[in-house]
């Protein structure tokens, strides 16, 4: 049987800055709490929070801290111009924690931090002034870099309404792939996972639709181990991006054909309707989705209502309100 994250009522394991949980463990002393992580995310989440910093053993408060040097390859320094190279105690402070994130479905990072920030973070030259290359900090780094299939993303990019439900739609989908399929890795059960995400992935990418389909049919040719991972690589490549307004029309449309011999076609020109207006930008997502899954529920196959396109994440979240 489908595992469902929804229906079973588990917590999601989600990393984060411990900061933005409330933490008081900034270098003056003070937090970031974030009420959007606080609010309806923690409902969901199971946050696993950690500051590397802490962990590294440096002081709440202490001195600001900065990337140094050759962009590709920064140091960590104390801002206040002191050469002492601190990335040995940085690193040897997280690289434990980092060994043992194999069981977490996303990661929300601290953005402007020299360990935590996934873009955009200053890297200063020996002469004072930044590079205009920019990079990431050195745990954030480390966490991409061990785990590139992880969904991660900096807290404050969350704001976007887009950027927000696409992450929270990779995390789910992240989870069910490690519990569906690698906890109990099978042709059968990739299959099974790759049928439920059919419309998801048509709706941000046709080709990576028709490629991972044709991969599966090609199945015999590889270890199963391999495919494991190259689909998920794929897939997780696939929704890496927000889809766009037409192409979440298209894979409602195909959804809507499932209705053809149990719905009256004057009650499918209605949900058709409700979908232009989507695609006008006149309603939210959550208008046609909710509209559709309530025929869908009365009168779909097991096939379509088992689309996790209907519901990726639990919609209580509201997040298709905001898309
Ligand atoms: S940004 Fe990272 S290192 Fe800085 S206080 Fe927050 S958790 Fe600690």
């Amino acid at each position: 049987m489908q595992y469902n994250a929804m229906t079973s009522g588990k917590m999601i394991p989600v990393g984060i800055s411990a900061c933005l949980l409330g933490d008081e463990v900034r270098y003056n002393g003070g937090h970031s709490r974030s009420t959007l992580c606080l609010g309806s995310f923690s409902e969901h989440f199971s946050y696993q929070r950690f500051c590397p910093e802490v962990a590294a053993g440096f002081s709440t408060p202490r001195p600001t801290m900065r990337l140094v040097g050759d962009p590709d390859q920064p140091v960590l320094q104390y801002s206040n111009s002191s050469e002492e190279d601190l990335t040995d105690q940085l690193v040897n402070g997280f690289k434990h924690k980092i060994a043992h994130l194999d069981s977490i479905d996303g990661y929300i990072l601290m953005k402007n931090s020299p360990s935590c920030g996934m873009e955009r973070i200053k890297i200063y030259q020996e002469n004072g002034h930044p590079h205009t290359q920019r990079g990431r900090g050195l745990f954030a780094d480390a966490l991409i870099k061990t785990y590139p299939l992880l969904p991660v993303e900096e807290e404050g990019r969350l704001h976007d309404a887009a950027l927000c439900e696409n992450f929270v739609m990779r995390v789910y989908a992240h989870h069910h792939y490690r519990k569906e399929v690698r906890e109990n890795p099978s042709h059968h059960a990739l299959l099974q996972y790759h049928s439920s995400y059919k419309y998801l992935l048509l709706a941000h990418s046709q080709s990576a639709y028709k490629a991972l389909g044709q991969l599966l049919a090609d199945a015999g040719n590889l270890p199963l181990n391999e495919l494991i991972e190259d689909y998920q690589v794929r897939f997780m490549e696939a929704v890496s991006k927000p889809a766009k307004r037409g192409a979440h029309c298209n894979a409602l449309l195909h959804i809507l054909g499932y209705l053809k011999k149990s719905v009256p076609a004057e009650e499918r020109q209605g949900v058709t309707e409700v979908i232009n207006q989507y695609l006008r930008e006149e309603v939210n997502l959550a208008t046609p989705v909710t509209l559709i899954n309530h025929y869908i529920k009365r009168y779909g196959s097991d096939y379509v209502r088992a689309q996790r396109y209907l519901e990726p994440y639990p919609a209580s979240m509201g997040l298709r309100n905001q898309v």
